[in-house]
C-alpha cells in the first residue's frame, strides 16, 4: 500500500517537473520572440529613417534599402521558428502527460485561439486591439 502511494507521488512529481520544464522553454522562446519582434521594429526604424534621409538628399535608392527589408524578413522567419517549436513542445507534452491534443486542450491550445486573429500575418491579439501588434494589419 505504501508502495503504491509513493509510485503515484512519484508519477505526480514527474508531471510536475514535466510541465515546469516545458513551461520555462515556453517562455524562453516566447522571450526570444519578444527580443526578435523588438528587433524588427529597431529595424523598421532604421530603414524608415535611411529611407527618408536618402529621400531628403535626393538619393533614394531602394537597393540601399534591400538590406535592411531582407533582415527583417529573416527575423520574421525566425519568429516562425520558435513558433512552431512552442507547438510542437505543447504537442510533445500532451503526449507525455496523456492529456487529449488538439481543440479544448486548454492553456493556448494550437486551433482554439481566444484573442483577434490577424488576418495577415496570423498573430493572436487581444480582443480589445484594432491593429495587430505585429504586422500593424487592421483588425476591425
Ligand atoms: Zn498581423
Amino acid at each position: 500500500m505504501a508502495m503504491d502511494i509513493k509510485q503515484e507521488l512519484s508519477r505526480q512529481l514527474t508531471k510536475i517537473n514535466v510541465k515546469t520544464s516545458a513551461f520555462m522553454e515556453e517562455n524562453r522562446l516566447k522571450t526570444y520572440i519578444s527580443t526578435l519582434e523588438g528587433e524588427i521594429a529597431n529595424l523598421k526604424l532604421q530603414s524608415g529613417e535611411l529611407g527618408y534621409n536618402l529621400w531628403k538628399d535626393n538619393k533614394f535608392d531602394v537597393e540601399k534599402l534591400i538590406p535592411l527589408y531582407k533582415e527583417i524578413t529573416g527575423k520574421y522567419q525566425q519568429i516562425q521558428e520558435q513558433e512552431k517549436q512552442i507547438k510542437a513542445l505543447g504537442e510533445q507534452n500532451r503526449q507525455i502527460l496523456g492529456e487529449p491534443s488538439g481543440a479544448g486542450a486548454g492553456g493556448g491550445a494550437p486551433g482554439a485561439p481566444s484573442g483577434n486573429v490577424c488576418p495577415q500575418c496570423g498573430e493572436v491579439c487581444a480582443p480589445n486591439v484594432n491593429f495587430c501588434k505585429r504586422c500593424g494589419t487592421k483588425l476591425r
